[in-house]
């Protein structure tokens, strides 16, 4: 059984065996959370996605995928970087967010990560509704087959945090 909990506040401050990064396509650092994950990081996260970069991913992370590098200056042994979906009303793309959960613990689980800390995936520049992302998120943790002993979701702001706790209750 995985462990679901909730934590208001800045993922680069927290200590877990791996960090979950809404990186973009490019790997190479965007703004939101990824951004701040490469400046508490440091350069060793970058260096790294630089080189999984040029080896397997010259046109970019695939959406809904997952790729580990270690962790630079966080509290924390690996970072697993995951591309969200940008939101779109015109198209589902729950199954891509899904994905972006499923693949992270997958990732996980190859590298013996029994505490993971995700961030609300989507919900910033990619405009993902809150509700419909949380419900998303908790629901394929929940039914994921892990070895993941604990998923902490980390939410920057009392309306995500709010939005989760509703899903997790
Ligand atoms: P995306 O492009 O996947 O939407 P963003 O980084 O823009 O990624 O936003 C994803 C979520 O991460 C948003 O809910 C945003 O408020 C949140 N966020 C931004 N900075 C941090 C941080 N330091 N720690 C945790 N969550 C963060």
């Amino acid at each position: 059984m995985t462990t679901i909990r909730l934590v208001q506040g800045d993922i680069t401050r927290e200590s877990a065996d791996a960090i979950v990064n809404a990186a973009n396509s490019s790997l190479l650092g965007g703004g939101g959370v990824d951004g701040a994950i490469h400046r508490r990081g440091g350069p060793a996260i970058l260096d790294e996605c630089r080189k999984l970069r040029a080896a397997r991913y010259g046109k970019g992370l695939p959406t809904g995928q997952a790729v580990a590098t270690t962790a630079g200056e966080l509290d924390a042994r690996w970072v697993i970087h995951t591309v969200g979906p940008v939101f779109s009303a015109q198209e589902d793309r729950s199954g891509l967010l899904a994905s972006c959960y499923r693949e992270s613990l997958r990732v996980a689980d190859e590298l013996g990560a029994r505490t993971v800390a995700f961030p609300a995936i989507s919900t910033g520049v990619y405009r993902y509704p809150l509700d419909d992302a949380a419900r998303i998120a908790v629901e394929t943790v929940r039914s994921a087959e892990t070895d993941v002993e604990e998923v902490r979701f980390v939410l920057f702001d009392e309306r995500a945090y709010e939005a989760f706790a509703a899903r997790v209750r």
